[in-house]
């Protein structure tokens, strides 16, 4: 059985900082990161290689630093690593990434893709779905729980609003994956000393034979207006005094909202 798992290289957000006068992301000194659900949809497929056997190969689209966040992958277990990079991929919206990371499974074949839910930075949850949509195989979304796997076929729990739905799928298929589903492990030594030494590869647009036309900028429908950072409307007023005190100005303060 051979699994691959597209992961992302985000920056870590809780640091992410927009730059007020470009109104873009401030990248400088911000560490990466694999997606966190990344990291659930490469414990899982570990988790299924563990029992059932299987090549697990990690495929990133991004520039050449995202060759870090596949051999910490590696470093978890991933046997193999496939990096995207090309400057026709740059600018790619999601439509983009997802036809440029569909023409890359196709070309590396695969029974089992899986994704993360959504991307931390992003955070559109399109790219696992529209992949599916570009390759014309089934795809299943938000998944809990992996109850079987067999040569054909797949069934597994579906993360709803009010409990889950349990759901076949014949073989090849498209899992997007919750954190609920698993507790990813930690990178070995073994893993750790392979990751350093593995030799990452590279595809570029020639070697899937894609039409730059469909590809980063050019080939991107999403037009974006303008990116700026909220304006925050909440006003901080410190209440001093006693207990008693505080007490009287908060509910003198809610009134005024007209929140009492
Ligand atoms: C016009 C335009 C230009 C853009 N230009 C750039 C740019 O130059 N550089 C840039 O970094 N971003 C760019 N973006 C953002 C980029 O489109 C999105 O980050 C990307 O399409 C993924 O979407 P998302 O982050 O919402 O992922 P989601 O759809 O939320 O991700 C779901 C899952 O898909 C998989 N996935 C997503 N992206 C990748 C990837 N790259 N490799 C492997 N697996 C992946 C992961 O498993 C992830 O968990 C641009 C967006 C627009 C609209």
């Amino acid at each position: 059985m051979k699994i691959i798992v597209c992961i992302k290289q985000v920056p870590d957000t809780a640091e992410v900082r927009i730059n007020p006068q470009t109104n873009t992301l401030i990248r400088d000194g911000v560490p990466s990161i694999i997606n966190p659900y990344d990291t659930h949809a490469i414990e899982a497929a570990l988790a299924i290689k563990d029992v059932h056997g299987a090549d697990v190969t990690v495929l990133t689209m991004g520039p050449p630093q995202a060759e870090a966040a596949l051999r910490e992958a590696v470093a978890m277990g991933a046997d193999d690593a496939v990096l995207l990079t090309d400057r026709a991929f740059a600018g790619s919206d999601t439509w983009a990434t997802a036809f440029t990371l569909a023409a890359a499974i196709k070309f590396l074949g695969c029974d089992i893709a899986l994704c993360g839910k959504q991307a931390i930075d992003g955070d559109t949850a399109q790219v696992g779905p529209a992949i599916a949509e570009f390759m014309d195989i089934p795809h299943i979304s938000y998944i809990s729980k992996i109850e079987a796997v067999s040569a054909d076929a797949i069934t597994v729990c579906r993360l709803m609003d009010e409990g889950y739905d349990v759901v076949q799928a014949p073989l090849p298929v498209l899992l997007t994956v919750v954190k609920e589903l698993n507790r990813p492990r930690m990178a070995s030594l073994k893993g750790k000393m392979r990751a350093k030494k593995i030799e990452i590869r590279k595809l570029t647009s020639l070697d899937l034979s894609l039409d730059k036309n469909n590809l980063g900028l050019e080939g991107s429908p999403t037009q974006v207006k303008n990116i700026f950072a909220p304006e925050i409307k909440k006003d901080r007023i410190v209440i001093g005094g006693t207990a008693e005190e505080q007490t009287d100005e908060l509910i003198s303060i809610l009134k005024a909202v007209k929140c009492l």
